[in-house]
């Protein structure tokens, strides 16, 4: 919407002549309201197509200029009706052509009380003169003075725009091979910087490739490794047990009653052979269940395991070895329903060797096993108030053969935690410690509720 205003120029157009004049006047008020050069010559050329299309269709128009606020951003239009002497073919207007409507901010046809008019306009720019009532009066009133010229005149003056123009063209011309060239020689350069960027994409990728293939020998060889080392323990495991039992038998049999009776000190030196030998059998046994373990050998047999049972066997067969009376061995009743999918014998192993542990470290207080389930998993801590164990420790005791220097070095072998957290990890677990020096430790077995 826009506001009415006094218009600044009324004229008529009727014949051919007119459409210079038309062309002109355009162009002289375009200037008067402060439009650039080039949006002088834009007006005036829409104005005379626009003319000639009027002229030729109804026979003329009665052109009027103004100046007015447009009513959606307060900015100053020049406006420009041309009201068709008679009424338009099919009621409507198309400019001739097209490029006509590019020339000017709007190009449009308007109905209003009666009236159709064609009416284009053009933005005044904020810089120029401020068009107030008064100074918008002063150029009424100069351009009712100002005769229009000759058609010579205009002539003259659309001659010199359109060299204008031309030069303009050419220099725009000249503007865009610069461009060109210039885009033409940033493509080059891309390019340039893509090859070398593949080149370098490439050697790195082989790169890669080469290292991954070392990373592939060297684990081959770290499995080969690792499998000899299995191989050896368990065959010298084995080779181990038959002369360590016969030893233990024939001990048996050297202190047994129905023989021979030893003096007091072959007595005591045929229990230490024994004793020795006991020893060393369950070192054996114990190296022969981690090679196993470790050669992949060992299938979990995989069932629904009822903790409460599993605890309640534990509780009773590590009582026997709760010998000192300052200690405590607490199985704590698990939450029901306590079942998951695990190797119950398995488990149990893991479990004894836990305890067996907490009991042999601590030397008073409570060695406490308890279930607890937590999301999808089950969480099986064994807890003692023994020695604990420092924190720069807690990966190495579960290294083969690695034992806390110091007090809790009483017997043992050194193998069963590493081998209890090859158990869990077979049944898809996790055995972890927290500990500290003088407040005990936690072993934790963390076991999915639904197998591996
Ligand atoms: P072993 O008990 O036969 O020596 P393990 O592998 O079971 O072998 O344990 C390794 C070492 O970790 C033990 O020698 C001991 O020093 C330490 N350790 C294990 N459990 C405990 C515990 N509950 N409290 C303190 N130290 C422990």
């Amino acid at each position: 919407m826009t506001t009415s205003a006094m218009p600044l120029l009324a004229m008529a157009l009727r014949v051919e002549h007119d459409i210079f004049v038309v062309r002109q006047r355009g162009r002289e008020v375009a200037a008067a309201v402060g439009l650039e050069h080039q949006d002088q010559v834009r007006i005036a050329t829409a104005l005379s197509e626009v003319a000639r299309d009027l002229l030729r269709a109804v026979g003329g128009a009665d052109v009027t200029f103004a100046v007015t606020a447009d009513a959606d951003d307060g900015r100053q239009h020049l406006r420009i009706d041309l009201a068709p002497v008679g009424p338009l073919p099919g009621g409507r207007y198309e400019p001739q052509s097209g490029a006509v409507a590019r020339l000017v901010d709007r190009l449009d046809m308007v109905v209003g009380k009666g009236d159709t008019v064609v009416r284009m306009s053009r933005r005044v720019p904020v810089t120029a003169q401020a068009l107030t009532p008064e100074r918008l009066a002063e150029l009424r009133a100069a351009l009712g003075e100002s005769a229009p010229g000759s058609a010579l005149d205009e002539l003259t003056a659309q001659n010199q725009q359109l060299i204008a123009a031309l030069d303009e063209v050419r220099s725009q011309r000249d503007e865009l091979a610069v461009l060109n060239e210039e885009l033409a020689e940033t493509n080059r350069g891309v390019m340039a910087l893509y090859n070398q960027l593949t080149e370098e994409l490439e050697e790195t990728n082989r790169g890669v490739v080469a290292l991954y293939g070392e990373l592939d020998e060297k684990s081959a060889q770290l499995r080969a490794a690792s499998e000899s080392k299995s191989r050896f323990l368990a065959n010298v495991s084995h080779e181990l047990r038959a002369p360590v039992t016969a030893i233990i038998g024939l001990g048996r049999l050297l202190a047994d009653s129905s023989s021979d009776p030893l003096t007091a000190e072959q007595a005591r030196q045929v229990g230490l052979i024994r004793s020795s030998a006991a020893d060393l059998l369950a070192l054996v046994n114990e190296l022969l269940d981690l090679a196993k373990a470790e050669s992949g050998r060992i299938e979990p047999d995989w069932t629904e395991v009822d903790l409460r049972p599993v605890f309640g066997q534990l509780r009773g067969t590590l009582r026997a070895l709760a010998t000192r009376p300052e200690v405590e061995l607490v199985v704590e009743e698990p939450p029901a329903p306590a079942v998951l999918r695990t190797d119950e014998v398995l488990l149990a192993q893991v479990l004894r060797n836990l305890l067996h542990n907490g009991l042999k470290f601590t030397e008073r207080g409570e060695v406490r096993l308890r279930a607890e389930r937590r999301g999808d998993r089950w969480q099986l801590t064994v807890s003692d108030t023994g020695p604990g164990i420092p924190a720069e420790l807690h990966e190495r005791i579960f290294e083969e053969f690695y034992q806390v220097p110091g007090k809790t070095r009483v017997g043992g072998t050194g193998l069963g935690l590493p081998y209890a957290r090859r158990l869990v990890t077979l049944l898809g677990g996790s055995l972890d410690l927290a500990s500290e020096p003088g407040r005990g430790s936690t072993f934790t077995v963390s076991l999915p509720v639904d197998g591996a």
